[in-house]
Order: C-alpha cells, then structure tokens, then sequence
C-alpha cells in the first residue's frame, strides 16, 4: 500500500494498546447520572434564597482544594456531584439568588437552561447554514419574533436588508457594529489596506467600557473615542456631539460611528435617540445603539419610550441574558444593512466553501461575528419565549419595575435615604444622607451579611448605591425585605 505517508515517520506501535472500550459514558450511564445533575441543579434551586448571596472566600482557597496534578485514571462521577458541594459552591456569588441586586442581573430560568442542555446534547457548531441549517433558520426566525416583541424598527428584520443574529455578549455586538461601520466609512477598505487614522467615533461619558474596548481592538484608537459631556440626567448632550463633530470636520478627521446608549450601566440614563440620530444622518455616522438590559423592557408597550428615535439607528443591541430570563450567553445584535456587516467581516476560505453558500440563498452567521464557530443558541431563547408567552414576559418585567418604583417611594420619603435620580426602570440609584463614608461603609455591611448583594457607582463625584431589580425570582418580599435590612443596616452603623 502507498498511501503516501513515509511509515518510518509514524509513531511506534505502544506494546499493550490502550484500552478504547468503556471509556466513553454510554446511554444507561448518561441517561442515569444526567437525572442525578437535574435534582442537584432543582434542589439548588430550592435552596438559593437562603445561600450568602455574595461568596465571602478568600483568594486562592478554590485551587488550594483542587488536586495538583489531573487523574491519571478515570474517577467515579458520583464523586463530581459531592466536590461541587465541598469545593465549587463556597466560591459560588448567587446570581440566581431573588436577593442579588448588584450590577445588573444575569439571569436564567428553567427552560433556558433545558434549552441549553439540548444544545450542548447535540453538539451542533453552526458556522455555516450547511453545517446545521435548524441552527440557523432558528435562530433567524426568533430573531425576526423578537423584533416584533419589542416592536423593533422594522429595518432591523430579516426580510428586507436587516436582520438579527445572536452574539455572546454586547461586548461582540458592539465590537461588530463598529466594524461595519468602519468598513462602510472606508469604501470597504480597512479590512484590506488597514486602518484610516482619521477615523473618530462618539459616545457619551457614561457609555459602556465595551465600547470603549471595541474602539480599542477595532485600530480606532482610545484617543479618536470622544467621550460626549452629559445633561443633569447623565443622557448625552447632542449640543455637544454636534460641536465635537463639526471641530473634527474642521480638522480634517472622518467622523463615523456613534454609540446611544439606552439604559447606561451606572445609573440607567436614556440617550436621546432622536437627536443623535438626526446628527448622525446629517453627517453619515453610523448609530449604534445599546439597549443591553432595558431593551427587554420594551416588551411592554408602556415602555417603549425607551426606543423613541431607534428608526434612525443602523444597528442595534440587547441582552436577553441580562433581563430576559434567558442564560448567559445571549446578546440579541440587529442591523439594518446586513450587507455592511457581512462585507465588513465576510472571509471563505477553500475549505468552507459549499453549494448552499455560493447559491446566495442562506445566511452564513459566520459572517455577523468575529468566531467562526458558534453554538445552537437559540434554542434556549426559543424555549424561554415559548414558556412564558409574551404575556408572561411582560408580566415579569412589570412586576419589577413596579417594585423598583415602589422602592423608590419609599427611599424618597425616608428620612435618612435621598433618591439621587428618579428611576426611568428598574434601577435605583440612592444612598444615606451620612456622607460618602458612611455609604461605603453601610454598603460592605450589607454585601458582608450575604443576605443582599447590592453595588455602587459614583454620580457627581458622589457615591451612590445601586439596586436593581430584575432577578428572575425576585418578588416583593424580597424587596421589602431588602428596604427592612438597609434601614436596619444603617441605624446599627449610625
Ligand atoms: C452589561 C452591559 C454591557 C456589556 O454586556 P456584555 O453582554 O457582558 O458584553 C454593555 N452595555 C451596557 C449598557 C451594559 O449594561
């Protein structure tokens, strides 16, 4: 035989072949232990209301507890169960607790994570519409629903030059948008030639640092992201995007890309669409905007005022993984001139090539991201919509505004508390009348009793605590019971 390999290159043949036979989990075995992780996950479940919300371990204790080196032989799995009770789980912070009020949530639910079981189950790695066309037409589809659940623009669908393609994380959402736009800006000829040094992008002081990173990694450069001032109410001032970008006109640079944000991450502050848009039609920028976790809100009519000028955005994001009750990772990514992105990101290399791709008629969402490879995601966003139904949905965001908005009553009319801002959503921003001192001290107290989990951010040169209410479990005793121990909390301290 000549099969072109030079044997004398090949490895020797070991004198006693390894065993091969039973060293995979067959279907008895699977079907067995896969029961036993459902009631360790149902019973944590049941139990993570009363865990410490936020894990109190010292640095380095998980590894001190792992085993230097990896089994040489295979170890029992029932052993894997008890190790996650002994040594995974005092360095677990419980996002899935109704107590955690911290940052802003990332949640889950029970058909997300059976959603996402099936996915990993079949192992699907969708790059190409050929290589799983379920995983792709799926996606696409829910995709389309979920723009007509939050009453999305309808540039941003799939039947005419938009459409939706799910990402990680609004980081990658982000970094995409700022691609395209980059790529639209130069004739398609950054990606070839590189960088055009005269690129400059906008976004407001309280933008995300995602997109500040994006701006990094894309070749922009931090120094061409002009940070845009702020009104009282920390929205962008489109007075002085309109300066900024007329002085960089005047300077020879090439504006070309501009973040909205709707729901900062500090202290839930709406960018004024409208306005950004209309600078940003005037001058051919591109309008990005960051709906990372308010955009679920939009779900319910009510709510919508949060989009107002959304019509004039060429792309746009939310993360389902956030208040949507779907499991991280899950970032909703819509453009309105899918053209642009895939041209900006569109690479084929021999090996990929195939009937389905060259006969123009698929989308290949290899070309709407930066990984080739990708997972069957949208299962589990499909399994959320269709468990709770768009009124459940809405049902769950309005209770949590409705107590977010409660609370916040009750902040203003306590002696002690002052509401900062008045809370658009389901964030509230507040703190003790004591004193920044005070306040960071009453905040390590009430994270140190693992019976809340709350942060802060500074506003104004100010600290300030932030709650937030999105926990899918969280109801109102939680909350109540959240108001109880920070008044608490404080007279102790005072
Ligand atoms: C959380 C957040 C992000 C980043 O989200 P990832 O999905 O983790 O990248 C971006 N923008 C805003 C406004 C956020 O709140």
């Amino acid at each position: 035989m000549n099969n072109g390999l030079d044997s004398s290159s090949l490895p020797p043949e070991p004198a006693s072949r390894v065993k091969t036979e039973g060293y995979h989990m067959d279907a008895a075995e699977f079907r067995r232990q896969g029961h036993q992780v459902i009631d360790w996950i149902a019973d944590y479940y049941q139990q993570v209301e009363k865990l410490p919300v936020l894990s109190s371990i010292e640095p380095g204790r998980i590894r001190a507890a792992l085993p230097e080196q990896p089994p040489g032989e295979a170890e029992p799995f029932e052993r894997f169960l008890s190790d996650l009770d002994q040594i995974i789980m005092p360095g677990i912070t419980h996002w899935q607790s109704p107590n955690f009020f911290a940052f802003f949530p990332a949640n889950t639910s029970g058909p997300s994570i059976l959603g996402d079981l099936v996915c990993s189950g079949l192992g699907v790695q969708g790059m190409l519409w050929a290589t799983s066309p379920a995983c792709t037409e799926l996606e696409t589809h829910v995709l389309d629903w979920m723009a007509d659940m939050l009453a999305l623009p309808p540039q941003f669908k799939s039947g005419g030059d938009g459409g939706g393609v799910i990402q990680d994380s609004a980081s990658s959402a982000a970094l995409c948008a700022i691609l395209a736009a980059r790529e639209r800006a130069t004739g398609f000829q950054s990606r070839e030639k590189g960088v055009d040094a005269r690129l400059v992008a906008y976004a407001s002081s309280q933008t995300h640092s995602s997109v500040e990173k994006a701006i990094m990694i894309a070749g922009i450069g931090r120094e061409r992201l002009r940070l845009i001032e702020v009104d009282d109410r920390y929205a962008m001032r489109p007075d002085r995007l309109t300066d900024q970008v007329e002085q960089d006109l005047a300077a020879g640079l090439k504006p070309f890309f501009v973040c909205g944000t709707v729901g900062t991450t500090s202290s839930n502050a709406m960018d004024p669409l409208p306005e950004i848009g209309a600078i940003s039609r005037r001058h051919g920028l591109w309008l990005h905007v960051d709906g990372a976790m308010c955009g679920t809100a939009a779900l319910c009519p009510e709510f919508r005022f949060i989009h107002r000028g959304l019509e004039l955005a060429d792309s746009y994001c939310f993360n389902p993984h956030k208040w949507m009750f779907t499991g991280f990772d899950c970032d909703c990514f819509y453009v309105a001139d899918r053209a642009a992105l895939i041209r900006a990101l569109t690479i084929l290399p021999e090996y990929l090539r195939n009937r389905a791709t060259e006969s123009g008629a698929v989308i290949d969402y290899r070309d709407w991201q930066v990984p080739l490879g990708r997972r069957f995601r949208s299962i589990k966003l499909w399994w959320v919509i269709r468990y709770y139904g768009v009124a459940g949905l809405q049902y769950h965001v309005r209770e949590h505004v409705r107590l977010a908005r409660e609370l916040a009553r009750e902040i203003q009319a306590s002696a002690d508390f002052e509401l900062v801002l008045p809370p658009p959503l389901n964030l509230i921003c507040f703190r003790h009348r004591a004193g920044d001192e005070f306040n960071r001290r009453l905040l390590e107290a009430l994270n140190r009793s693992g019976r809340i989990y709350l942060t802060h951010t500074l506003l104004k040169e100010r600290f300030v605590l932030r709650l937030c209410v999105g926990q899918t479990q969280t109801r109102e005793p939680h909350v109540r019971e959240a108001w109880d121990l920070i008044r608490q909390t404080a007279r102790a301290l005072s």
